[in-house]
């Protein structure tokens, strides 16, 4: 199940580039650009994170956020064109699980999206996807298993990561610096080759011809994809 986030944002284009690139990145997303319908949308879809901007019209961030709250423990992401430590500070200090402040990045904020939801991870397993499948390969996150067409393939910790990511993605390209990124995060001393060697590697292992993928698949000028169907 993909996580699903509400994100309140009153300008247009701003919304719809957040909410484009969190969708692309797995997330269900919702929007509402003011507060009433950002309160409706809370109650008849209940998030498990919101991304609040706190300039808004008519009800504001401010008022949003214990609204929310009082209803529910929910993880908060604050939007803000505001700098000041004091802006922050309350904010903070009024529940907000964590600040962005615009101009952003996008890998900013989904970065701080994933920290969020990584921090808040609910104790039930069963709201995670424990398997993952396509094209015949088989990851079990909970048993750590790895298993091409029935069987059992031992991969290095950074192709089981490699893998995971790819499948959990499957259909999707995702460029060298995404992978980069989600892999191997903070070593960022690393470069993009780094993912052309893992990507050999684990060819070799889940590919029956690997100089010739049919699953992990090369996208020339964008990056990877996993094939939903081999
Ligand atoms: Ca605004």
């Amino acid at each position: 199940m993909p996580s699903h986030l509400l994100l309140v944002e009153d300008e247009p284009s701003l919304a719809e580039a957040v909410a484009y690139t969190l969708e692309q990145e797995g997330f269900a997303v919702d929007t509402a650009a003011e507060g009433r319908a950002a309160l409706a949308l809370f109650e008849a879809h209940p998030p498990d994170l919101v991304i609040l901007d706190l300039m808004l019209p008519g009800l504001t961030g401010w008022q949003l956020l214990p609204a929310f709250r009082r209803q529910r423990d929910v993880p908060i992401i604050m939007l803000t064109a505001r700098i000041e430590e004091a802006d922050r500070v309350a904010g903070l200090e009024m529940g907000a699980d964590d600040y962005v402040t615009k101009p952003f990045s996008m890998r900013e904020l989904v970065a701080r999206v994933r920290a969020v939801l990584r921090r808040r991870q609910p104790a039930d397993p069963a709201a995670e996807e424990v398997v993952l499948e396509a094209g015949g390969v088989r990851a079990d996150l909970e048993r750590h298993e790895v298993t091409v067409d029935g069987a059992p393939v031992s991969l290095s910790p950074k192709e089981y990561e490699l893998l995971v990511y790819l499948l959990r993605h499957r259909g999707r390209v995702r460029s060298r610096d995404d992978i980069l990124q989600a892999v191997w995060g903070q070593e960022a001393y690393l470069d993009e080759r780094t993912v052309d060697v893992h990507i050999r590697w684990l060819r070799k292992k889940i590919e029956t011809n690997p100089s010739q993928p049919r699953r992990l698949l090369t996208v020339r000028g964008a990056g990877y994809k996993f094939a939903e169907a081999a």
